[in-house]
């Protein structure tokens, strides 16, 4: 039966596609990492050109200033000067006016000057930390760049890995289709929705025990079931769309077909059945309402009991065969 062989190969696709959605994901989200020293960076360039244009107008204050001195200064020898020469008291009155305006302006502009010099020594200091604040910032972010992109290569590299295997697996998929009519479509159809399936749920491929998908916990219509069991084409979960093969159930595992969790692995799946192995028909209604507790946390699931609550009249059918 070639749905057999499907069924393998679907299987290897599920753990390569598995692997390559989680590496794609993560190398999405690497450069996400370098957004707080980016930000960082950013935050003290602004810094230093706020500081910066602090400074040059603080500097032409100063040099405002200095001009403003030299000129008093200037004013007050002249009018020392004048005074020893001056001829007549009116001349001697406006000299004496003269120094003493002089001597004020200069006193005045000796105090802003001093006042706006420190703030210039101060800015410059801040200046200085700020730019190297920004060399470290930048060096930190260079390593961190470097150190992302030789963890985005390893990702590339694992992933051109698995394209190599994903691509293996899709071609053994297409020839055993390639008897068939319409052999590519069909072949790509099937790999396109399974790629879709495991990019939400994960999990692709699931087995259906005791007429019960084990991806959704969903009773199927007993037709589809048995559909399902013939093996003759690939058939999809009406429920969660996942491709569903058969699997034999025991005689002594007929009850435990609750526990297959849908986020559990089919690797769990038999420890499970073990730790449960001791409830019997009598405590159906029990096992089903725990299984409704465990569960009440993930959305998805809780969902699913509601639906599985909707559909308890197939469920005593299924029962009673
Ligand atoms: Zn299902």
């Amino acid at each position: 039966m070639v749905t057999t062989e499907v069924f393998e190969n679907l299987k290897s696709l599920q753990e390569i596609l598995v692997q390559k959605y989680e590496l794609e994901g993560k190398k999405n989200d690497a450069p996400k990492q370098l957004s707080n020293q980016e930000d960082l960076l950013a935050k003290t360039q602004k810094e230093f050109i706020e500081l910066k244009s602090n400074y040059d107008a603080t500097e032409e204050r100063v040099s405002q200033l200095k001009t403003q001195l030299e000129e008093a200064v200037q004013s007050r020898e002249e009018g020392e000067k004048g005074v020893a020469n001056s001829t007549t008291h009116r001349e001697y009155e406006a000299l004496e006016k003269q120094i003493t305006e002089a001597k004020l302006l200069e006193e005045q502009v000796r105090k802003d000057l001093q006042k706006e010099e420190k703030d210039l020594a101060e800015l410059n200091e801040r200046l200085k930390n700020t730019e190297e604040s920004i060399k470290f910032n930048e060096s930190e972010l260079n390593s961190s760049r470097e150190s992302l992109n030789k963890e985005l290569s390893s990702y590339d590299n694992k992933l051109a890995k698995l394209k190599v295997e994903e691509d293996k697996v899709t071609k053994n998929i297409n020839d055993i289709y390639s008897s068939e009519e319409n052999a590519e479509l069909k072949a790509q159809e099937i790999l396109f929705k399974f790629q879709r399936i495991i990019q939400r749920n994960s999990e692709g491929i699931v087995s259906v025990r005791n007429g019960v998908c084990s991806g959704c916990h969903m009773i199927l219509p007993a037709n589809f079931a048995n559909e399902v069991r013939e093996g003759e084409d690939i058939n999809f979960c009406p429920y969660c769309s996942r491709i569903l093969y058969y699997e034999e159930v025991n005689e002594d595992q007929q009850e435990n077909y609750f526990d297959i969790g849908a986020a559990g692995s089919l690797a769990g799946l038999d420890d499970d059945d073990e730790d449960e192995s001791e409830y019997g028909d009598d405590e159906e209604e029990d096992i089903r309402s725990e299984f409704d507790d465990e569960d009440e946390d993930l959305d998805e699931d809780s969902e699913d009991s509601d639906d599985e609550d909707d559909s308890d009249d197939s469920d005593e059918d299924e029962d009673e065969e």
